[in-house]
């Protein structure tokens, strides 16, 4: 057997690795040490999760946002992007629709935008819950303080969704300008875990100056703060960002890591991210197959996708969310998965 299966076996019996041998499995591992650790995967997601995938309607609710991330579409400096925002209304309108086409998740992501209060996104998930008390309210608005999670959480959210971007420190500052810190990102995830979010945590694999060490590094952070949900994609470039010309990140590298995370972390709630399925048109397939059991079809109005443009030619801008969910059920049905109408908790 050959050094990176067996590391792969001691993954799956120790849940654990150091960290050479965790940089020894990402920089020497063959397509069929990756066909074997999505085969274990795909056991794991099984065993824990049958063939169900769990779908969550995501609503893009504003591209509106203060920082300057330099990897992101909708990052403060771009004078190019259509800025918009929807009101508490049309974010609950589409909630509505997507309880319809069997969404029982609902995601609110937004740029980071001031003009929402607290009161006001506690509002929208207070009357989310008390319309859909049988649905999950996720969010994703980026570093807040704590004090608005809290009043988020007892508004009735029950998770968030906060990727780390990257464990190492210098690497974030390659990403981030100065006014953005390392440490407020890790400290926001502590609080949100503290306060009982099921917390998510994330990466974009292949990002600007990011060495197998950092993935590493992120490995090792998994472990240690066992995140119920992880946000792997591939880092895609986005033509008016500083980071037009870099390359982008690696499908298999990622469908690698995803299998990885599942050996890790066998219950945790991972997508097959729409970035996976923009570098490649089968990839949420292939991330299903390598041990992922969420996608997040989107449920924002068709008049505002194209413009919540994080990457260059991300797919699913010119559908209507109904459509996105049938074309979803087919593609899950060609590999043999079902799309659950559910929660879909953290088990
Ligand atoms: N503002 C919130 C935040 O900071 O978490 C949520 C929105 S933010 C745009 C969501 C995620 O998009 C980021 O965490 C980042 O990993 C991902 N993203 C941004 N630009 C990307 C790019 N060029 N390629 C791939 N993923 C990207």
């Amino acid at each position: 057997m050959g050094r990176v299966r067996e590391l792969i076996d001691r993954l799956g019996e120790n849940k654990h690795l150091d960290k050479a041998e965790w940089v020894e499995v990402l920089s020497g591992f063959t397509d069929e040490d990756r066909e074997y650790a999505a085969s274990l995967a795909r056991e794991i997601s099984l065993a824990h999760y049958g063939n169900k995938i769990f779908i969550r309607g995501i609503v893009e609710f504003s591209n509106i946002c203060k920082n300057d991330c330099l990897y992101c579409g909708i990052r403060r400096s771009n004078q190019n992007a259509q800025r918009y925002r929807l009101t508490a209304e049309e974010i609950c309108e589409c909630c509505d629709e997507g309880y319809e086409l069997g969404f029982r998740t609902f995601v609110l992501q937004s740029g980071e935008d001031k003009s929402y209060s607290t009161e006001m996104l506690c509002g929208i998930v207070s009357k989310l819950k008390e319309k859909h008390p049988d649905c999950a309210v996720t969010l994703s608005l980026g570093e807040l303080e704590y004090e608005d999670y809290k009043a988020l959480r007892e508004a009735g959210a029950d998770r968030y969704l906060l990727r780390h971007e990257t464990a190492n420190k210098a690497h974030y500052e390659k990403l981030h300008p100065a006014e953005m810190s390392w440490e407020h990102r890790m400290k926001c995830l502590e609080q949100l875990k503290e306060l009982g979010y099921q917390t998510g945590a994330g990466i974009m694999v292949g990002s600007p100056y990011q060495t197998v060490e950092c993935i590493a590094e992120d490995m090792l952070f998994f472990e240690k703060f066992k995140p119920e949900m992880i946000g792997i994609g591939p880092f895609l470039p986005h033509k008016d960002t500083p980071f037009k010309d870099e390359s982008k990140g690696s499908y298999e590298l990622t469908l690698f890591l995803l299998s990885l995370c599942r050996i890790l972390l066998p219950r945790v709630l991972l997508p097959a991210t729409t970035a996976l399925g923009t570098i490649h048109p089968l990839g949420r397939e292939e991330g299903v197959k390598a041990g992922a059991n969420v996608i997040m079809p989107n449920l924002s109005p068709t008049a505002v996708r194209k413009k919540y443009m994080l990457y260059d030619n991300k797919i699913c801008t010119g559908d209507e969310s109904a459509q996105c969910r049938g074309c979803l059920e087919q593609r899950m049905k060609s590999i043999g998965y079902e799309v659950a109408v559910t929660r879909g908790d953290f088990k």
